[in-house]
């Protein structure tokens, strides 16, 4: 099959002739109709994630097709359509996976990264970890929903806004949450990188009632942040932009480091919490969720061999959503 390999840290990403993967007895053999880009594969790249190994198929946001089921696989059949998420597997045994946080499993695998990833004509995965997608979006649109949604949704229960919701950094988790939020009649008040017009009209556009620079107050004290931009300073500039007992919530996978701030700052019961990773009950509340909310990701498709044209983009800050790959 043909894959895009990572080498080593940077790119380009080279196109390679390797063999097809064969499954377990608890595996199914995915083909990969299309993958979406996420913020920690470009942190892989870019080596801020040190890869357990090179080489590495990254990519952790797969639709395909069921093409092969291993002969213990009961949950799914030939032909259906799945979904792969970053969580790969986890023990089941440790204090975390018995206690309802198998986001936490020191022992956990993470596709595209223990796991070759999606950006390759084919893939598996332990049938406990894929997601059936019986839904009636399109492909390209559920792809960043596997991570950029999910991760969102995680970010936005703990962040829990009785009202206002401020998101830092506009990209495809935001777009996303942005619907969901505004669904259930919260108010989104979106920041982007400072002079990015174009990125705040997007927001308004979603349906945020304000937009702005990071660097800007919101018309009034918000209830939670939630930062996806991974940018450290941003951390105390949000916290100034809270009501007390307001939350900040960190959600991405690295994020360069937070500067001193007074603590005044975080007086009045305010709190700072990171998010990590995702459980499968988070995957099966989001899904469901979504059989009763309309939301449409806004997505730019590239063909497979521009996978680096599209990391470059996405760095770049150029994409609007989600960039999505199509492989087959
Ligand atoms: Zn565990
Ligand atoms: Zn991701």
């Amino acid at each position: 099959m043909q894959a895009m390999i990572l080498k080593q840290s940077g790119l380009p990403l080279v196109l390679e002739e390797v063999p097809k993967p064969q499954i377990g007895p608890n595996e199914i053999l995915i083909k990969v109709r299309v993958c979406a880009l996420c913020r920690t594969d470009i942190h892989i790249i870019d080596g801020d994630l040190t890869p357990p190994f090179f080489p590495l198929i990254l990519g952790h946001q797969i639709v395909g097709e069921v093409e092969e089921i291993g002969k213990e696989v009961a949950r799914f059949q030939k032909k259906d359509r799945v979904g792969i998420p970053w969580l790969a597997k986890t023990c089941g045994q440790c204090e975390y996976c018995i206690t309802g946080r198998e986001n936490l499993c020191d022992k956990a695998r993470f596709t595209g990264y223990h796991e070759p990833g999606g950006f390759a004509e084919y893939t598996t995965c332990l049938e406990d970890y894929a997601i059936p997608l019986p839904f009636s979006l399109s492909d390209e649109e559920i792809a960043p929903l596997l991570c950029a949604g999910l991760i969102g949704y995680r970010a936005y229960q703990k962040a829990s806004p009785e009202k206002s919701l401020g998101l830092y950094g506009f990209g495809a988790a935001a777009h996303i949450l942005t619907q969901i939020a505004i669904a259930e009649g919260k108010e989104v008040y979106a920041f982007t990188r400072d002079g990015d017009t174009k990125g705040q009209e997007f927001a308004r556009d979603i349906g945020a009632v304000w937009a702005g620079n990071s660097s800007d107050s919101p018309p009034l004290l918000l209830d939670a942040a939630i930062l996806f931009a991974p940018v450290g300073h941003l951390v105390p500039l949000s916290l100034k932009n809270l009501k007390k007992g307001g939350r900040c919530i960190c959600g991405g996978i690295h994020m360069s480091e937070i500067p001193s701030f007074a603590y005044k700052d975080l007086w009045g019961e305010k709190s700072i919490a990171s998010i990590a990773n995702l459980t499968r009950q988070d995957s099966s509340a989001f899904f469901s969720l979504l059989s009763n909310i309309s939301i449409h990701p806004q997505i730019t498709v590239y063909p497979f061999k521009e996978l680096n044209i599209a990391v470059q983009d996405l760095k770049k800050g150029k994409i609007k959503g989600s960039a999505v790959i199509r492989i087959a």
